[in-house]
């Protein structure tokens, strides 16, 4: 069931606490762009580092790249997306709000009743020009997706480090999408990130591969805590998959909005190289050391985008209950990638003896993670609840205790869990041990 009240709240906390702001707000706002604010940005961070660490750096196979936004143009030429990248576009002819034909009523206007006009393709690729001319020669496109990139330096990579297949290049960065109705906050936008693999295999091997990227592909939700009742995989349909794919998946989340596309795995085949080798007319075959066969890798690519995939986590994380007298909302965001992995506390801000105690023991904390946040303003349920909106697994109090006041309390301290509320007396050792345990 679409939730909009949950969808509401998920924006003006994200806003509230400095996850997600309106693009050029002060201005207006532009239409499909959002700005990460400081824990936003953070918790991207943590998102796409777990991404390398798992698809790339833990990987004997695996290789990344981080190529230019700006490309030849002519390798949007050769994958198709000059020609193709486009979205069916209705305008209204009364009040003139332009839809996607294909998420529209066509038979009258959402807005205002009226009539339609044709449906018309509309390229999302976003233009412009390289250098001081603006003739057709020096134009330009942002890219509409990472892979492009990844493919133009295929050859580089294969030069460089002659990896064996089967293996793969991943790239995390920007891509640019005119969407025609950019909605739902950070879900459909103009400006995106994506995360990309293109793992390229001999084609007899694309269905071991594949299979590998699907389970992959879950494991990594697990990772991110995204519930695995809320991931579902559409088999994408012969007649509706891009005709160069032999397979897709597309990997569903349950939004507050609806079960939408959150990832998509395809397989490619050759399609992309094979263009790439057309359109530049350098040889993109791999040639396999053992049997001197010489063939163009099919490929198999898991797209992740990185937006849809906070939103994800937002709206998974997100809870409301009651604690003692009062309703809290907190965010059970998986310790790994909690933007704050623990807040120290002195239990009064006007002992000193508290609170050099507190900053011994974060310094101490900060060993295991640097992002140990301090609070000491006002009341410490004030403080618990501050951190559970952001989602801070760990709060840590210092007291007179912790001090000596109970001699066998020395040296001990506070530790409040999130998601429960319970508390614990350890020491800081112990601590140091919890949290690590729990980001790891
Ligand atoms: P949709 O059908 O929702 O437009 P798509 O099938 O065009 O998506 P792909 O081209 O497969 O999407 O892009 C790969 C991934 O990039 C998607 O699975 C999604 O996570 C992300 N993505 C695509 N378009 C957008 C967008 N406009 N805003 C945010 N993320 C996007």
């Amino acid at each position: 069931m679409p939730d909009k009240n949950l969808m509401e709240k998920i924006v003006s906390l994200a806003k509230r606490r400095g996850f997600v702001f309106p693009g050029s707000e002060i201005y207006g706002g532009l239409a499909g762009t959002f700005d990460y604010g400081p824990l936003g940005v953070v918790l991207k961070e943590n998102v796409e580092r777990l991404w390398l660490r798992m698809f790339r750096d833990s990987r004997d196979d695996m290789y990344g790249v981080d190529a230019a936004i700006l490309m030849n143009s002519k390798i949007w030429i050769a994958s198709g997306h000059v020609e193709g990248f486009q979205d069916p576009l209705v305008e209204c002819k009364k009040c003139h709000h332009r839809f996607r034909a294909d998420q529209v009523d066509l038979s009258r206007c959402p807005d205002c009743g009226g009539d339609f006009g044709e449906v018309q393709q509309f390229n999302m690729m976003f233009k412009t020009f390289a250098g001081a001319t603006s003739d057709s020669g020096s134009v330009v496109y942002l890219r509409p997706e990472t892979a492009g990139g990844i493919f133009a330096n295929f050859k580089n990579v294969v030069d460089s480090l002659h990896p064996k297949l089967p293996f793969g290049i991943a790239q995390i960065g920007k891509a640019f999408r005119n969407e025609i109705a950019p909605r739902d906050f950070i879900f459909r936008l103009r400006e995106l990130s994506q995360m990309e693999v293109e793992y390229f295999v001999n084609p007899s091997g694309w269905e071991q591969a594949f299979e590998e990227w699907r389970k992959a592909m879950h494991l990594f939700a697990e990772a991110i805590g995204l519930p695995s009742d809320s991931v579902h995989e559409l088999e994408v349909p012969d007649t509706d998959r891009a005709h160069y794919s032999k397979r897709t998946i597309d990997f569903e989340f349950d939004y507050p909005f609806g079960r939408k596309e959150l990832w998509g795995l395809a397989y490619r085949t050759d399609f992309d190289l094979d263009a790439h080798q057309k359109g530049s007319g350098v040889n993109l075959e791999y040639q396999d050391e053992e049997t001197k066969e010489k063939f163009i890798p099919h490929v198999i690519e898991p797209s992740f985008g990185v937006d849809r995939t906070l939103l994800a986590i937002l709206a998974s994380a997100y809870r409301e209950d009651t604690m003692g007298e009062e309703t809290r909302t907190y965010l059970a965001f998986a310790p790994k990638i909690a933007p704050v992995k623990a807040m120290v506390s002195p239990l009064l801000k006007n002992k000193p003896e508290l609170v050099a105690k507190a900053r011994e023991v974060r310094k101490e904390l900060q060993k295991v993670h640097s992002a140990i946040a301090w609070d000491d303003n006002g009341n410490i349920g004030k403080r618990y609840r501050r951190q559970d909106e952001i989602g801070t697994p760990f709060c840590i109090t210092i007291d007179f205790d912790t001090l000596g006041e109970t001699p066998n309390l020395k040296d001990t301290v506070t530790l409040r869990h999130r998601d429960t509320g319970e508390q614990e007396r350890l020491t800081v050792p112990e601590i140091a041990n919890r949290i690590r345990t729990a980001i790891e």
